[in-house]
């Protein structure tokens, strides 16, 4: 018992440096009472319809062949070294979701001996669970780069969503410090699985009981900072995943220092990249929610974001010739480019407008951030000012209010203690 709570550090430890789940990364400790959120193995993913689930994050082996400079794991590293048994990883599975630790498996692993040999392990554990143990929770798998197209195609059939890691933006980025990887190895085996699943859906519109197929779709990871790519590059990229192999996420990974005797990759001491990796999230989330063209936000001209401003605001004040957007007129697409409007406020704004034209009161109750729309909207009362504001003002005014208001929460924060 005591061997697989160590294999559990390990291999949970190694796992939470993949961010195609997403997970909490919280550092706080239990200092005697209940509960540890600094323990890792335990993570939390969003399903389509938004429920959050936890699921047991873990490696089945951090034993590696490949020696990818930024990873924990690589042969090189000098890192204390497990594999789990298949039997292992289908008694916890099972043991921590009868126990409601858990609602899902993440599952990944180094490679060990071939990629072959590891899929195939991979492979096993599924179709276990799902034919032996009858077990019906969420499973990501992890693909095996290198991995034969008819393991991939089996383990589709038992796990939700299968993911794998393009890591670096381009091809010369990635042989410099993955020598071993292509981006050819991640591309096919992303084509076969998309492929794949066209033909299921396809086929189970004729024949009801045709098996799902990665029902969950497919996601890749990105590492943002381990090399000099901009983020207009990093962007491209995952557009061109998007819509080459109608991925569901690109998870950007902000590189965390691990190898200082790597002449290519930031060195330990240095903070992973957080800030950056937040606005490359946005910059997706604006990509295919809000229907920005990658062009408006990044161009080979303008080819880092704004770290100062989040990247709608940023592009709001790069465009003056679009405001101010008239609230009572303006069509739902120009309505959720206006800073400050997120996609539910912007429909409450087009339901409400039905019933007569809106006021300030009427916006401020719709859960919009008004303090920042109002800089760029026009609305029924809104005040005539003489000579409007240059973009550099507003930004400044933003700014400002954006600073105090985190002050002032950090006052009432302190207060609320003392
Ligand atoms: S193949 Fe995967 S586990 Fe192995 S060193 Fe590279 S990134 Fe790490």
């Amino acid at each position: 018992m005591e061997r697989i709570e160590e294999k559990l550090a390990i291999l949970a430890d190694a796992a939470k440096y993949d961010v195609s789940c997403s997970s909490s990364g919280s550092r706080r400790r239990n200092n005697g009472g209940i509960g540890d959120a600094s323990r890792s193995g335990i993570c939390h993913t969003y399903t389509e319809d938004g429920r959050c689930v936890s699921l047991l994050k873990i490696l089945l082996t951090n034993h590696c062949i490949y020696d990818c400079a930024f990873c924990v794991s690589r042969r090189s590293n000098d890192v204390r070294r497990a594999a789990f048994t298949v039997g292992e990883v289908i008694d916890l599975t099972m043991n921590f979701y009868r126990r409601n630790y858990i609602e899902g498996l993440f599952l990944s692993s180094g490679i060990f001996k071939s990629a072959d040999f590891t899929m195939e392990r991979l492979l096993l554990i599924v179709k276990k669970l799902r034919l032996e143990e009858r077990y019906h929770g969420y499973i990501h798998l992890k693909t095996i780069p290198g991995a034969s197209e008819e393991l991939i195609k089996e383990a589709g059939l038992y796990a939700d969503r299968m993911s794998i890691n393009l890591e670096l933006p381009t091809e010369a980025g990635l042989k410099m410090v993955a020598p071993e990887k292509d981006h050819e190895s991640v591309k096919k085996p992303l084509a076969l699985i998309q492929n794949q699943i066209s033909t299921y859906k396809a086929e189970k519109k004729i024949i009801k009981q045709v098996p799902s197929f990665v029902p969950a779709g497919q996601s890749t990871q990105l590492v943002v900072g381990a090399t000099p790519k901009t983020d207009f590059e990093i962007m491209q990229v995952a557009n061109t995943f998007y819509q080459d192999y109608k991925l569901k996420r690109v998870y950007y990974s902000g590189y965390i220092p691990i190898n200082d005797s790597h002449s290519l990759l930031p060195q330990i001491g240095s903070a992973p990249p957080l800030l950056r990796e937040n606005r490359l999230y946005q910059t997706d989330w604006l990509l295919r929610f809000y229907g920005f063209k990658l062009e408006e936000l990044l161009d080979p001209a303008h080819q880092q974001l704004d770290l100062t401003v989040d990247p709608k605001l940023s592009w709001a004040l790069r465009n003056p010739q679009f405001f101010p957007v008239d609230i009572n007129r303006a069509n739902l697409k120009e309505i959720i480019r206006v800073p400050g409007i997120g996609r539910q406020s912007a429909m409450k704004i087009i339901h409400a407008r039905k019933f007569g034209r809106l006021y300030a009161y009427q916006l401020q109750k719709m859960g919009l951030a008004f303090n920042r729309a109002k800089h760029f909207i026009s609305y029924a009362d809104a005040p005539f000012i003489l000579g409007a504001p240059s973009m550099e003002t507003i930004k400044q005014a933003i700014l400002s209010e954006s600073t105090s208001k985190y002050a002032s929460k950090v006052h009432t924060h302190q207060l609320t203690l003392f």
